[in-house]
């Protein structure tokens, strides 16, 4: 094999806790994750010798500092791969959006690296490999639904959620995801998400139990510096959203539709309202079996 084409799925959280704050300053998490079909898509091709990478984005770095390019440097020097990779990146999920784009393309690289040059590592090798690069990448190897505790590499693989149409909307602002822990102020929580009951609901398969249980403790912290996330969830409300709710520390926002029509309407209202905005229609994505 020379070559490798791969799909590199973005993530959104349908729940999100904050349980409390580490002592090295990271946070104890609780989420519920999942596979959207918005996806990245990267070409792996041997080359000589080194790692070469080529985006199209000119959001994501195109040099090392990519997670891509880390994850291939990680992969050659742990398994004392001898030849080079060149990595193609087409960047589709939004940069810097709640959706886990660099780890996506991390571990796909991790997979792509396992296959274009016969490793045979398992996925658990790849997630202790990919913990190193960030704490979702194990998340994004693995994909689906699943829980994720610890500081978000900690899994538990659920049953697939029911089938659900999805609209995502990033607006065109950058939010710090550091501001964001930080001004997270967890003694003032009364009610947490209920991630327990949300867990319960995927098992049962029970949508509607999902959708009433759809939090995110960090949405409160973002909302409130950024007023268009909460004109963003209104309009996905008003337009047929079943629920809508900003992803991990923001600053997309997803609505959960009951169609792809549905769905595309929605869309368009949103782009009359936020033109900047990044809009993409798409749907929970089923695993590769
Ligand atoms: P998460 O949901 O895991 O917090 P995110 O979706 O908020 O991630 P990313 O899109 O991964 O954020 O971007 C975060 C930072 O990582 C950006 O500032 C970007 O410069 C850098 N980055 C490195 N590699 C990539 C990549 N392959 N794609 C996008 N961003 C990347």
């Amino acid at each position: 094999m020379e070559s490798i084409m791969m799909e590199a799925y973005a993530k959104v959280n349908l729940g999100l806790d904050v349980v409390r704050r580490l002592e090295n300053g990271y946070h104890e998490v609780r989420m519920v994750m999942q596979t959207v079909g918005l996806h990245d898509t990267l070409r792996l091709e041997k080359t000589k010798e080194g790692i070469a990478l080529f985006t199209d984005s000119s959001e994501a770095p195109g040099d090392e500092h990519n997670l891509a390019h880390k994850a291939a440097r990680i992969m050659k020097e742990r398994y004392d791969i001898a030849g080079g990779v060149a990595i193609h990146l087409q960047k589709r999920i939004p940069v810097a959006a709640g959706m886990a784009g660099g780890s996506t393309d991390a571990a796909a690289v991790l997979k792509g690296m396992n296959a274009l040059f016969a490793l045979g590592l398992s996925e658990q090798e790849l997630c202790d490999v990919g913990v190193c690069l960030g704490a979702d990448v194990p998340y994004c190897i693995i994909g689906g639904t699943a829980l994720a505790e610890g500081i978000g590499e900690k899994l538990t693989v659920l049953p697939e959620a029911p089938d659900c149409c999805v609209l995502t909307a990033k607006p065109p602002i950058s939010v710090s995801t550091k501001y964001v822990y930080e001004n997270l102020r967890l003694s003032e929580i009364e009610m947490h998400p209920d991630i327990d009951g949300m867990v319960s609901a995927v098992r049962e398969h029970n949508l509607s139990g999902i959708l009433s249980r759809m939090e995110n403790v960090l949405e409160h912290v973002t909302e409130k510096k950024y007023p268009v996330i909460t004109r963003i969830k209104c309009i996905m409300e008003e337009n047929g959203a079943k629920k809508a709710l900003m992803s991990g520390s923001g600053p997309t926002v997803f609505g959960i539709y009951g169609s792809s029509k549905e769905a595309e309407k929605a869309a368009e209202k949103l782009s009359e309202a936020e033109p900047d905005a990044q809009v993409f229609v798409t749907a929970f994505q089923r695993k590769e079996q």
